[in-house]
């Protein structure tokens, strides 16, 4: 049985010159399999998820190996390895998942690639889902690589194919940019023919080194600047970056990406018609190119997401070159700073520039205030279960202040109310790291909360850390199978029987046990005595102890029972019900809600999960099961 239901089967069988409408991922999957990319990984991450999803249902079928990697820097490694063994290989991410994989970026720039390699980055401007939004074409400066920013679907599937020439011709890794828009918005693609990828990969002792040793990377620095020079004057240029508009306008803009799209609307919606720069390869700077633009207008506007890279590459030629141009854009204050592109804040933004009437669309405001909608977890959640526990084990211990160190997942949602059981969350794996760094810091309890695929993405070093520094604290790794928050993905803990090809799974009991952890119990959440009492023994420990709280997602679990024809639901016997409300204040399950006066249960949201039916959530046993199953 698979993860997912394929649905992907008619990106492998486009023809050539076929029209599809595809979401940019779905383009990009496209792109990579026209291109002949033989080895792919990746650590899923909103927004690039949905590359590896397809990859990894067709990819065998294309011809190609895909991996989902332990995390973005195994990623690239392994992408690296095929590389250096002649192949084409392709890594994604998304955006912050290259901070983990830039200690590869950094040295592989230097040593250079053996066969093709393309890295996307896929951003999060305004952090839809994520935890900041840092614009990774710095990457592409401080690596002194090449960066290509497509705009649309379909340059997405034919800038990936120039991204691997590029890389081909130079032997150097290139950064292929989406953003959220990118990835996510769907258009007409045009298919090109799928070339069958070459596997027969070797890797060749032919003198040339692959060794970051200092003596060797000194040679390679001044190598790597040539490269880049000869690329600033290679051909393709002129397919990636374009001009469009009125060549005499008083003002011309230089544009990219997603920020592209909203500027053409804006400039469109007012027939403003002026030069537009639309560049698709932004590092290096396509100099000659831009030195002609700007040899054209005394006013230029630099749009783009996020930083200002372009504009102060501009301003930088400008000042060399062309000091009477004035240069627009967020440095001079024109343009905001932050966030994605919006319709309405560049409307206003050139509105002052060009000394156009800004008249915005109405937009609907409702008569009356809605409801806030904070985000929940799903009905039937094993994780609510487990942060019910840990909230009542702290209440029976009297623990004053603990700490609560939370980390990337699912689970992060802890955060909310009725549990605020997260008090700090940065990055991935940071809940054992900074938990066990509190313990140095302070007298108070810490608890840190991590998932399984954090816990094997960069959990596990925090965790050897946290033993050799005995330090005391009780770490909770919340086991669902999956990597479920980028949409149940396998990890090296998925069973076997829901993923595709893998022989075997390994155990987070296991490992946790072979670091010398000796308090160590694996609970189901679902059982919420075993689960308190396991949080209540580990909190009492001296050193570090581990509760492994074990269920399935509920998402799969949902399917499962579906599968096997189960179908489980509680509902709250009124006469019983005392209306205390201990089940909606402090579980909070979404099928719960309050009418009347009483709870009831919504049958089509119940998972029948059973928690709530249990004393701790329940103690007038008002709830119970529907049917006659266990
Ligand atoms: S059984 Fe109770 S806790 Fe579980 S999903 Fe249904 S209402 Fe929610
Ligand atoms: S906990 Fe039980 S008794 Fe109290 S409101 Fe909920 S269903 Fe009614």
């Amino acid at each position: 049985m698979r993860l997912y239901m394929s649905a992907y089967q008619g990106l492998l069988k486009g023809k050539p010159g076929e029209k599809m409408f595809l979401l940019g991922n779905e383009a990009i999957a496209r792109g990579a399999i026209e291109a002949g990319v033989a080895v792919a990984t990746t650590y899923p991450g909103t927004p690039s998820s949905e590359v590896g999803d397809i990859l990894y249902e067709i990819g065998a079928e294309a011809g190609l190996k895909f991996e989902f990697s332990v995390n973005e820097k195994v990623a690239m490694e392994s992408a690296f390895a095929a590389s250096l063994a002649g192949l084409k290989s392709f890594v994604f991410m998304k955006h912050v998942g290259l901070n983990v994989a830039s200690d590869v970026l950094m040295s592989i720039s230097y040593t250079g690639v053996r066969g093709p390699m393309v890295i996307m980055t896929a951003d999060d401007p305004s952090m839809f889902s994520s935890q900041n939004e840092q614009d990774n074409r710095h990457y592409a400066h401080f690596a002194h690589v090449p960066l290509i920013e497509p705009s649309n679907p379909q340059e997405a599937k034919d800038f990936l194919k120039t991204a691997f020439r590029i890389s081909e011709l130079e032997s150097l890794p290139v950064i292929f940019r989406t953003t959220t828009r990118i990835s996510h918005m769907r258009g007409n693609v045009v298919l090109s023919a799928v070339e069958r990828p070459e596997l027969n990969g070797k890797f060749p002792k032919d003198g040339r080194s692959f060794v970051a040793l200092p003596s060797n990377s000194y040679r390679f620095k001044d190598e790597l600047l040539s490269k880049m020079k000869r690329i600033e004057g290679m051909d393709f240029n002129k397919a990636l970056n374009r001009s469009e508009g009125d060549r005499l306008s008083r003002v011309g803009f230089i544009s990219s990406g997603e920020a592209y799209n909203v500027l053409r609307d804006v400039l469109d919606k007012h027939q403003l018609d002026v030069e537009v720069l639309k560049l698709g390869i932004t590092n290096p700077l396509p100099e000659g190119i831009v030195r002609e633009f700007l040899s054209r207008h005394g006013n230029v506007v630099v749009v783009e997401e996020v930083d200002p890279i372009i504009e102060s590459d501009v301003r930088a030629l400008a000042d060399l070159k062309f000091p009477e141009v004035a240069v627009h854009g967020k440095m001079d204050g024109a343009i905001p700073m932050s966030y994605e592109t919006s319709p309405d804040t560049l409307e206003d933004s050139l509105a002052l520039i060009l000394g156009f009437e800004v008249k915005h669309r109405q937009i609907y405001s409702p008569k009356e205030e809605l409801p806030i909608r904070p985000p929940v977890l799903c009905a039937g959640c094993p994780h609510r279960a487990t942060y019910f526990a840990v909230k009542r084990a702290v209440r029976m211990l009297k623990l004053d202040d603990p700490i609560y160190s939370s980390d990337i997942g699912c689970y992060s949602l802890g955060n909310y109310e009725p549990f605020n059981e997260a008090d700090i969350m940065l990055e991935m794996g940071s809940s054992v790291g900074v938990g066990s760094g509190f313990t140095k810091a302070t007298g108070q309890r810490v608890i840190s909360f991590i998932g399984d695929s954090t816990f094997f993405h960069s959990g596990i070093p925090a965790l050897i850390n946290a033993v050799n520094n005995n330090s005391r604290m009780l770490v909770v790794i919340m086991d669902n199978d999956v990597t479920a928050m980028t949409g149940r993905q396998p990890n090296p803990g998925t069973p076997v029987s829901l993923t595709t090809g893998r022989s075997r799974n390994l155990s987070i009991e296991n490992i946790v046990r072979s670091l010398g952890i000796e308090s160590v119990r694996t609970v189901d959440p679902y059982n919420l005595k075993e689960t308190l009492g396991a949080i209540m023994d580990g909190l009492k420990g001296d050193g570090v102890s581990v509760v492994i709280a074990k269920r399935e997602c509920a998402i799969l679990r949902d399917n499962r029972m579906k599968r096997e024809g189960h179908e489980v639901k509680y509902h709250v016997i009124p006469e019983k019900c005392s209306s205390c409300f201990n089940c909606v204040e402090n579980f909070a399950c979404p099928a719960l809600s309050v009418s009347d006066g009483k709870v009831t249960i919504d049958p089509i949201l119940c998972d029948g999960c059973g928690v709530c039916s249990q004393p701790y959530v329940c103690p007038f046993r008002a709830i119970e099961v529907d049917s006659n199953e266990n």
